[in-house]
């Protein structure tokens, strides 16, 4: 979280165009609760430019998509316009939950041998298809806001942007995840001249305390406003970013080394001009009396989570050792399941079985109170009755970036809405004179059949979009909104979305301390990941029942969440001490 000295909060309010009684982001911690609506994101200015636009009227769409823009600025290495996201919504007048898949899209000539290095029939490293115009797919994150907008908003988008066009120009002051984050980047972003100019200023990540500025993104959005988003599908800044894509700006000078070739990519006009966002139906799934709502193909993440939490209710442990054995196994037997059948694809009968009680009930019956099953589990035969005898194929994972918001409105409306450019810092380009990072989401794909001999439903394809992780959820109690999710992370987003809703819903823990709970992830691996406290905590407990533990890492997740209580309050929350901390606040 960015601690804003007194300046720069004087400089915010005026960003916010004068309003009384505009939120300081000084004052902003990783718990609110109130009235009028409340906001949780990881980045205290995007924060208080949402609450500003509830303030100011407008409703939890328009406080999401100016929120979101503002993230665009002081989030830059996590999303923006050239990364995708899913935006999931609850309607209050409707009483319906809607969702937009502005997930990247890959071009028209991608086959499933993309990422396979002709020269050698091998599969590229990570690094080098990331670090790459190939890893590039068509940005849906600004169709995402127009649409969203236009459908459920009471604003403009260009009026949306002016805020966060404010804060680019004036700049934000540089914190230590923002500093570490370039840092950690440096040799990628040292290789190309415009992202050197942006981000490694002297030649050197900027000081922690210096003001980040960035006039470029603050003329695109202008032009975005003038314009309309056509300017990205169809002009100028369209044809940027395909020059950008099939000639990278490698600099002459590059500052430090890479190790790999830096290859051009073949996303073309015609890609861009072709993409629209999708309006998939939510997935849906019961829980103890709520009904839980995700976010569908090409993401994985509302299935996996549902399955999940079904076979928990089919287990329903009680005390905490079971409780969290189960949340290990029920991952485990979800991520088995998504890695065999979830891709872009994936049939809707497919999903809607994955998301059954009677496909956790032959899932969950594999599960045994005293002895962990080996990892990895195989996938369970969708078309075969009773405990599922295993199917052929396999599993394999990844992981880390992106940025999640929740916000809700006066009104009743509420948005969970997750977006990304992949890896933190993207493919590492900034497309010159915009000011934005491009995103390398097409290395969600399967590189190879992870799945042999089955099918792998994540191999690439013509204009296909990669499976994802991300999981915004909202769960509704009788028929209202109750609590909305949602986290960043690569695949470990599912467990953490997953994890705070088992200690919310099934440890009866308050919100805050869902969110602040150490976290593991078991993604069907030989060890689970976990945070040291976690490991610590609870491994002699669940150790003798033959769980195994990988090497632990600092933190997982950057979750973002709002409860809303009777009585039309909110408890807002965002993480007190993950990346940062993150940063809450109500209207009232
Ligand atoms: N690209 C990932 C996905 O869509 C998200 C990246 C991350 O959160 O690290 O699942």
């Amino acid at each position: 979280m960015r601690i804003l000295p007194v300046l720069a909060v004087a400089t915010l309010a005026s960003v916010l165009v004068a309003a009384p009684a505009a939120a300081s982001p000084s004052v902003l911690g990783p718990t609110a609760t109130g009235y009028g609506g409340a906001v949780a994101t990881v980045d205290p200015t995007a924060t208080a430019v949402g609450l500003d636009v509830l303030r100011r009227g407008g409703n939890a769409v328009d406080a999401a998509v100016a929120a979101a823009a503002t993230l665009g600025v002081t989030e830059p290495f996590s999303a923006g316009i050239g990364g995708g996201g899913f935006f999931v919504y609850y309607d209050a007048k409707h009483r319906r939950v809607s969702t937009i898949d502005g997930r990247e899209a890959g071009p028209a000539t991608m086959t499933s041998t993309y990422f396979i290095d002709p020269a050698d029939g091998l599969p590229y490293d990570f690094q080098e298809a990331r670090v790459s115009g190939l890893s590039v797919g068509v940005p849906g994150t600004l169709a995402t806001w127009e649409t969203a907008a236009r459908s459920w908003g009471t604003r403009s988008l260009a009026s949306l942007l002016k805020p966060a066009a404010s804060v680019a120009d004036r700049g934000f002051p540089v914190d230590a995840t923002f500093r570490q984050q370039i840092a950690d980047n440096a040799a990628a972003f040292g290789q190309f001249d415009s992202t050197k100019a942006l981000y490694l200023p002297g030649g050197a990540p900027p000081a922690v305390g210096s003001t980040q500025r960035n006039p470029d993104l603050a003329d695109t959005y202008r032009l975005i406003a003038r314009k309309g988003t056509d300017v990205l599908y169809r002009g100028a800044v369209g044809r940027d970013i395909i020059q950008a894509v099939q000639h990278p700006p490698v600099s002459a000078n590059p500052i430090g080394t890479w190790a790999y070739p830096i290859r051009p990519g073949v996303l073309t006009a015609n890609d861009l001009a072709r993409y629209d966002v999708r309006r998939p139906a939510p997935t849906r799934s019961d829980f103890r009396g709520l009904s839980v709502y995700g976010m569908s193909t090409p993401s994985s993440g509302g299935t996996a989570v549902s399955e999940a939490l079904n076979i928990l209710e089919k287990v329903n442990p009680t005390d905490l050792t079971q409780v969290l054995h189960t949340y290990l196994e029920a991952s485990a037997l979800s991520f088995a399941d998504r890695g065999r059948y979830v891709g872009a694809y994936t049939s809707p009968d497919v999903l809607r079985k994955l998301a059954s009680d009677s496909w956790a009930r032959q899932r969950a019956c594999q599960i045994s109170p005293t002895v962990a099953l080996t990892k990895p589990v195989p996938p369970g035969d969708i078309n075969a009755r009773g405990c599922t005898p295993a199917t052929v194929g396999g599993p394999t994972e990844q992981g880390q970036s992106t940025t999640n918001l929740t916000i809700a409105d006066r009104w009743g409306n509420v948005v969970e809405y997750t977006f990304t450019i992949e890896q933190t810092g993207g493919n590492a380009i900034v497309v010159p004179g915009r000011g934005f990072l491009l995103n390398n989401e097409l290395t969600d794909f399967n590189f190879t059949n992870t799945q042999a001999p089955a099918a792998d439903p994540n191999l690439p394809g013509p204009g296909k979009r990669p499976r994802s992780s991300m999981s915004p959820t909202i769960v509704l109690k009788d028929g209202k909104p109750f609590l909305a999710l949602g986290s960043p992370g690569g695949a470990t987003i599912i467990t953490t979305v997953l994890q705070i809703l088992v200690n919310r819903l099934i440890l009866g823990q308050s919100l805050p301390e869902a969110m602040a709970a150490p976290r593991a992830s078991q993604r069907n691996t030989a060890g689970i990941q976990a945070e040291p406290a976690f490991h610590t905590t609870y491994g002699p407990s669940l150790l003798p029942l033959g769980h195994s533990f990988a090497a632990d890492v600092p933190e997982l997740g950057a979750a973002t969440a709002i409860e809303l209580t009777r009585g039309g309050g909110f408890i807002a929350s965002a993480e007190p001490v993950r990346r940062g901390g993150g940063a809450a606040g109500v209207v009232r």
